[in-house]
């Protein structure tokens, strides 16, 4: 057993975290306890900081980065469906990049819900230009 400090209780050793600063290896609070002071900690401006930083964080490693792509909106996806299989179909033709015309494009969606009005643009400048007017005009083919 062990007495957590914070609600005077004795627990199991179970019931603690290991934390190894700590002389026998477990934390002082107990894990409910801990998991109290986190949340309330969360709740405060310095919290908030540290989540969102710890957020950005966890973006960046692998399992933060694959969930974040597991994120990509439904319309995304059906957007890119439908011009895969227009182009498959005929419907819809690559173009040269609007800006550059390098023959390397990919599909700018400036409205996903109308998916084949879809705008060419280079990797280049799709990253330069993340917004295109839509103005550019679609280039669908009729
Ligand atoms: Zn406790
Ligand atoms: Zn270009």
């Amino acid at each position: 057993m062990k007495f957590c400090l914070k609600c005077k209780q004795d627990k199991d050793q179970s019931e603690f975290s290991k934390n190894r600063s700590c002389k026998d290896g477990l934390q002082d609070w107990c894990k409910s306890c801990c998991s109290e002071e986190h949340k309330a900690y969360l709740k405060t401006e310095d919290g908030k900081e540290a989540q969102k930083k710890g957020n950005k964080r966890y973006l960046q490693t692998e399992a933060g980065k694959a969930a974040n792509r597991r994120k990509v909106s439904p319309e995304k996806i059906k957007a890119h469906k439908a011009v895969a299989y227009a182009l498959k179909t005929g419907k819809l033709r690559k173009r040269p990049c609007e800006i550059c015309t390098n023959p390397k494009v990919r599909a700018f969606y400036p409205d996903y819900c109308k998916p084949l009005e879809v705008i060419w643009l280079c990797r280049g400048c799709l990253r330069k230009c993340k917004n295109p007017s839509p103005t550019t005009g679609p280039v669908l083919v009729r």
